[in-house]
């Protein structure tokens, strides 16, 4: 009896547990969807990062470190001019130029020699101040005396190649200074070295395994903006060394802020207003989705156009911030849920399935008219190859085919973009569906897959019925000869036509292939160009958004 009071007693547990699980994952579905706080957006990263490069704001910087408990603030460094910051490691300097090296004790080098090993004086400081104190009284003995932060604050001095170049200026600071203590100071590849960029002193070496924060120092006026290279940026920066390789750069900002940087790099800021409104409300349903492409790397989202092109302050501007103002809190939103707006260039007259350039089948991601994105530049386009040049970059894709026999497009969609496009070659064919082609050949010289073939061994044929003249290749025809018909052989490069008066000749095998296409960029979503037609025509930005973006809703 007892166990089956206990066996109910479980089963109703389950059956609430079920409920709470329905009614909670309901809930996540369809709440209304959150546009997050902040992004950090990365600058500078992985292979492509700038290991050597100036961080600074008109009123000063304030640095501070990554703890346990958040932030904890290091100084603010008050000179305009900033900091020129670089991986502790090895340099050879040249003509002013610092290379990184991987330094050998034999190697032979020309110029001067920057190395990771430091002498520490001392023990760890209990703040700043203190640890200032001894490097100024130690600045007599050595040009190169500036503190460390690791693990609490340090004196170091000099930029070292090896231990025993330490040792022997260890004696030196000894008979100098015999109050202190002296300890090498061994490579560690967190580390990041702080230079005032105007003296070119180094002021300090920050272990960078966790991020250092970059802030602005805003005046009572004026919120600080801070630069990174040649650009600016609101809210902060962030720097972290990548152990072996590189330093992470990334900027965090408010989301709303984060689009003024995004909309402006998108598209012209003289556009129509509704069209510069309809980009700001896809650029932030885009954004919010992106956040999470680069968790891995230690932010949201990047600043090129994987995620979503961004310039930052310097390139606001107030029409395209107003836009952004306008539209604050719109989203497109299908049966109630966020959606990816793709959006392109321009897609040449007619956008595209989701399906006949990737794969998944989007419902709010079909073919639409898009004639008022005609009238743009890149309404047609054409590109010629050579048969070696398509070969080469066939190869560097590790595709071998052996030389190439012909281009044929098998499948094309019924908005006229090739889906499915075979090479023949000598060693065998191959099939790039959909944007391959594009990937392998670059997305800027074939524009779009809306692109018609034409080669230099192409025939008018006359069709005896229709009476239309159809293109075919000199290869795959055949000809009536005195020893009944034949195909014309391959293994002879040419054809030679003949008429009453003139021979010509043509290839057999197309030399060059010329695509000759319409549109710029997948083709999916809301064309740019189209966007600012429809505004031109007097559309609003809901009108436009909901016309790319089929069955969808800005709300
Ligand atoms: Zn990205």
């Amino acid at each position: 009896m007892k166990q089956h009071i206990h066996r109910n007693v479980t089963r109703m547990t389950t059956l609430l547990l079920i409920a709470v699980f329905i009614f909670s994952s309901f809930s996540i579905t369809y709440a209304a969807p959150n546009i997050p706080q902040n992004i950090k957006v990365g600058l500078s990263f992985n292979n492509a990062a700038n290991n050597n490069f100036i961080i600074k704001s008109a009123e000063g910087v304030k640095l501070s470190i990554k703890n346990n408990t958040g932030y904890l603030e290091l100084l603010t460094y008050p000179a305009a001019t900033g900091f020129k910051i670089r991986k502790d490691a090895y340099y050879n300097i040249v003509n002013n130029k610092e290379i990184e090296i991987n330094y050998t004790r034999a190697g032979l080098y020309t110029g001067e020699l920057d190395g990771p090993y430091h002498i520490q004086i001392g023990d760890v400081y209990p703040d700043y101040d203190s640890a200032k104190l001894i490097a100024d009284s130690m600045a007599s003995l050595s040009q190169t005396v500036f503190l460390a932060y690791e693990n609490g604050w340090r004196v170091w001095a000099q930029l070292y190649l090896d231990e025993s170049e330490c040792l022997t200026q260890i004696e030196i600071f000894k008979n100098e200074m015999p109050n202190y203590t002296y300890t090498v100071v061994a490579p560690n590849k967190n580390r990041i070295q702080f230079f005032d960029s105007a003296t070119g002193k180094l002021m300090y070496i920050i272990n960078a395994e966790q991020e250092v924060k970059l802030e602005p120092v805003s005046t009572a006026d004026k919120t600080g903006v801070i630069g990174f290279g040649t650009l600016t940026y609101r809210g902060s920066l962030f720097i972290k060394r990548i152990q072996e390789g590189h330093i992470n750069v990334h900027n965090e900002l408010p989301f709303e802020q984060y689009l003024y940087g995004v909309v402006p790099a998108e598209v012209p800021y003289s556009w129509h207003m509704e069209a510069l409104k309809a980009q700001a409300v896809a650029a932030r349903n885009y954004g919010i989705l992106n956040i999470g492409r680069h968790t891995a790397d230690g932010f949201d989202v990047c600043n090129g156009p994987h995620c979503q092109a961004y310039r930052g302050f310097g390139h606001e501007n107030a029409r395209t911030n107003q836009a952004v103002n306008e539209t604050n809190g719109k989203l497109v939103l299908y049966n109630d849920k966020l959606i990816p707006t793709y959006f392109h260039s321009s897609s040449g007259g007619r956008t595209e399935n989701s399906e006949n350039i990737w794969t998944a089948v989007l419902p709010y991601i079909r073919s639409v008219d898009d004639k008022y994105g005609l009238g743009s530049p890149h309404d047609n386009w054409t590109k010629q190859f050579s048969k070696k040049e398509i070969q080469e970059k066939l190869l560097a894709n590790k595709i071998d085919v052996g030389e190439i026999i012909d281009i044929v497009p098998l499948e094309v969609s019924d908005n006229g973009r090739v889906t499915n496009l075979e090479i023949r070659g000598t060693k065998g064919n191959t099939t790039l569906l959909k944007e391959k082609i594009r990937s392998i050949m670059g997305t800027s010289a074939i524009r779009s897959t809306w692109y018609k073939l034409s080669t230099d061994a192409d025939l008018f044929v006359m069709n005896s019925i229709s009476g239309k003249s159809e293109t075919a290749r000199a290869g795959s025809l055949y000809v009536m000869s005195a020893n009944g018909m034949q195909k014309l052989s391959s293994s002879s490069n040419k054809v030679y036509v003949k008429d009453q008066f003139t021979v010509s000749s043509m290839n057999i095998i197309p030399e060059n292939y010329v695509f000759n296409g319409k549109g710029w960029g997948h083709g999916l979503g809301m064309s740019q160009y189209g966007a600012k037609g429809m505004a031109e025509a007097g559309f609003n930005f809901v009108q436009i958004l909901e016309h790319y973006y089929t069955g969808a809703k800005v709300k």
